[in-house]
């Protein structure tokens, strides 16, 4: 029972956001009633690791209980009501109505209200997840209803349908656990974070770790027989499966903050202000079912990850008991995601999205190794950075092994702190032979960026028409023979300072390498030896290789948007 001074917070969502915002707002608040209203079974579980509890790299299923109610009785004085939805807001009355498991209905008083239900899986409508064998994996229920297939099938076949993260980490686990997975994505590319050519090694790690990939290509169907699917039937043909896993994507979960009559944004989510308050400045709201400000758009975005919703809710949590704290910062929408041996990571925005957003952008890559080559065991990456024509960095995009989640950590600070490419040239960072390189591949990509601004020498996209340029190829004999580039005048980079009289300076000419870095490095010299027009292809080969289409361009003009 709350006393007539008590302030009573009543927090809906007992998971990420929700959970936050209660230890927070007891640790702001010790005398608060705090009720944590949760409509399933347990609050504060590990929905990022429920994936591979499915592939048994996480053995037990009690590891996914981060906190017990238990522990929110006793060490916070938390009052959890689990089995218990919330149906509706009054907010004449301030009480919000809950429904229990044994369908009695009952008004629970608040002063301040916090929202962090979450988001909803997508259903399309032709996968019926009422199937014992269809589920998406968005919950604990949705976990144990797979856990009993997965347990029971004796030569197992499993479709994931969508190539996002949770569909990307469901069809790597089935495969962890011996089923004959095969995913389908209807887009031309998995994980739309990545721009095309990026998220191409992913596709080629799901498939060396024996996941069947199938792009553009639609789900039409699922067949089914009694209580069972049997197949999905695609417009590619169709596909046994004794699990189909829906993972085509999620939306904010509205409805009770809709119907409570509380300002919804032009993308869905509720709308907030910086202290996470709704429209209704006595109801917070916080994680999937928001829209954040978002750092490099300027403007609100849906951004249904982990750790903003964290931050949310402590945030939702501080000022609904009563603290202050700063407002929320932007997000970027960093992420990441390990594919088998390989990781990506991205954060900010990808070329594709400057594109459909009209923000004029230039692009650079540049593949490393992840600390000093000479030291054992170095993997190489491949770092994406995109700014604008003025060096602002807009984003960026990781492919490889080790050391991948920290370049774009390195790299989502910097925006987030405003910086340029030139800042990122100039960070201090640390450095031993086992863990980086003297110049980071984040200096790299910055140094790149910067001799892109500075004209010197220019920098061609790695799609590009090379048909009307001189192209001069740079790398050694062996390398032309496993990826070739017909057409191209093959002058190996040791040979240039010699032999550049072969080539026609007056002609417009490109540089071409396996990364890009031999190629700049044959492009300065040719520029200061009065080559007229000279660029390098950012990214060599081995991105070049990457790209399905080919675009023209003017050696002076890197398509910028
Ligand atoms: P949730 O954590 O989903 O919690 C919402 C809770 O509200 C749910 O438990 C729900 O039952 C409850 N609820 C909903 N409606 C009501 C109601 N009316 N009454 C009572 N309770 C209600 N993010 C990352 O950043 N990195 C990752 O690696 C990552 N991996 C993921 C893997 C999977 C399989 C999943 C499912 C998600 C993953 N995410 C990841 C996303 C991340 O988990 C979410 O962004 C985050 O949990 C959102 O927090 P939230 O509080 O908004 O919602």
């Amino acid at each position: 029972m709350a006393t007539s001074e008590q302030l009573r917070i009543v927090i809906i969502g007992g998971v990420a956001g929700g959970a936050s915002a209660a230890a927070r707002a007891r640790r702001v608040n010790a005398t608060a009633k705090i009720t944590l209203i949760e409509r399933g079974p347990s609050v504060s579980f590990a929905n990022c690791g429920l994936p591979y509890h499915v592939g048994g790299e996480i053995a037990s299923r009690d590891s996914l209980l981060v906190a017990t109610p238990k522990l929110f009785r006793e060490r916070f004085g938390i009052e959890v009501q689990t089995d218990t939805e919330a149906i509706e807001i009054k907010r004449d009355e301030k009480l919000v109505v809950v429904r229990r498991a044994d369908a009695s209905l009952e008004s629970i008083p608040y002063d301040r209200l916090i929202l962090s239900p979450g988001a909803e899986p997508f259903v399309p409508p032709f996968v019926d997840t009422t199937l014992q064998n269809v589920s998406t994996m968005w919950s604990l229920g949705d976990l144990d209803s797979v856990m009993k297939v997965v347990g029971s099938s004796a030569s197992p076949q499993c479709v994931v349908i969508g190539g996002g993260f949770v569909g990307l980490e469901m069809a790597e686990q089935l495969a962890h656990r011996g089923f004959q997975c095969t995913l389908i994505e209807r887009q031309p590319q998995v994980l739309s974070t990545l721009d095309a050519e990026m998220a191409k090694p992913l596709v080629a790690a799901l498939e060396k770790g024996g996941v069947i990939v199938k792009l553009n290509t639609s789900c039409l169907k699922i067949e089914s027989e009694g209580n069972l699917a049997r197949a999905v039937e695609t417009d590619q043909g169709t596909i046994p499966a004794d699990l189909i896993i829906n993972a085509v994507g999620v939306r904010p979960r509205i409805k009770l903050a809709q119907d409570a009559g509380l300002t919804i944004g032009p993308r869905g989510g509720v709308q907030v202000d910086g202290f996470m308050r709704t429209s209704d400045e006595n109801i917070f709201a916080v994680g999937d079912c928001v829209e954040y400000q978002h750092g490099v758009l300027g403007r609100s975005a849906l951004v249904p990850l982990a750790g903003p919703a964290n931050r949310a809710g402590r945030i939702a949590g501080t000022v609904a008991a009563g603290g202050t704290c700063e407002p929320m910062r932007d997000v970027l929408g960093t992420s990441v995601v390990r594919i088998f041996n390989k990781t990506s990571a991205s954060t900010g925005l990808t070329q594709a999205m400057c594109r459909q957003e009209n923000i004029a952008h230039r692009a650079v890559y540049i593949q490393a190794a992840n600390h000093a080559s000479y030291f054992p065991g170095a993997e190489s990456l491949t770092l994406k950075l995109v700014y604008t024509p003025e060096g602002k960095i807009l984003g960026a995009q990781c492919v490889g092994g080790e050391g991948v989640d920290k370049r774009i950590d390195v790299i989502a600070t910097t925006i987030s702190l405003g910086g340029n490419v030139h800042d990122l040239a100039g960070l201090d960072l640390a450095y031993a032979p086992p863990y980086g390189s003297a110049k980071d591949p984040v200096h790299m990509a910055a140094f790149v960026a910067c001799n892109d601004l500075a004209g010197s020498p220019k920098i061609v996209a790695p799609d590009i028409d090379l048909t009307d340029f001189q192209v001069v190829d740079v790398r050694s004999p062996r390398e032309l023979e496993t990826l070739p580039l017909p057409g191209a005048i093959h002058l190996p980079v040791d040979s240039i300072l010699h032999d550049h009289t072969i080539l026609d300076p007056s002609r417009p000419t490109v540089t071409v390498c396996h990364s890009g870095k031999r190629a700049h490095v044959a492009a300065s010299i040719l520029q200061s030896l009065g080559f007229e027009d000279v660029a390098n292809l950012t990214g060599g080969m081995a991105v070049r290789s990457q790209c399905e289409t080919r675009h023209p361009e003017a050696l002076n003009t890197q398509a910028t948007s």
